[in-house]
């Protein structure tokens, strides 16, 4: 597995590998320490506690720059009136065919942390909003459970 923390400081990734031994990282931009807790599953590849916040709410998404993604769709969108369209459907099948074979990567709630090659990916849910908005504006915790209504 490999983690991608945001740095609470700077806002810049700082990339870590699993290792149990391992109780802090430190970013290099800014050079704050963020602490660490690694736990054997995370070394073994399987997400069930985030290692800098130790929630356990995670959400699942394709591991594309999101920036591309908005930027090709204003391209696409701006070439409308001479395509009548086409562009947009363009851009659908190229979403189809390309961004589908993306990897997926699993993203913590709370401190945007973000994992790669995640074992249990198949446990992780998809993005949830409300759940989103509950954790980050209401720091609510949901233990890893499903929002339920
Ligand atoms: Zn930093
Ligand atoms: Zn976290």
């Amino acid at each position: 597995m490999e983690i991608q923390i945001t740095c609470p400081e700077c806002g810049s990734g700082i990339n870590v590998l699993p290792s149990v031994s391992a109780t802090a990282a430190k970013c290099d931009v800014c050079t704050h320490i963020v602490p660490l807790t690694f736990t054997q599953n995370l070394v073994d590849g399987k997400l069930c506690d985030c290692p800098v916040c130790l929630r356990k709410d995670f959400y699942q998404q394709k591991d594309f720059n999101r920036v591309i993604g908005a930027a090709l769709f204003i391209f696409a969108a701006c070439l409308v009136p001479w395509t009548y369209g086409l562009s947009l459907l363009a851009l659908y099948l190229l979403d189809v065919f390309l961004f589908r074979k993306l990897n997926m990567i699993a993203v913590c709630y709370k401190c945007k942390t973000i994992f790669r090659s995640v074992a249990n990916l198949s446990e992780i849910r998809d993005y949830d909003h409300e759940m989103n908005d509950r954790i980050v504006y209401s720091d609510h915790d949901f233990q890893g459970k499903p929002l339920k209504h």
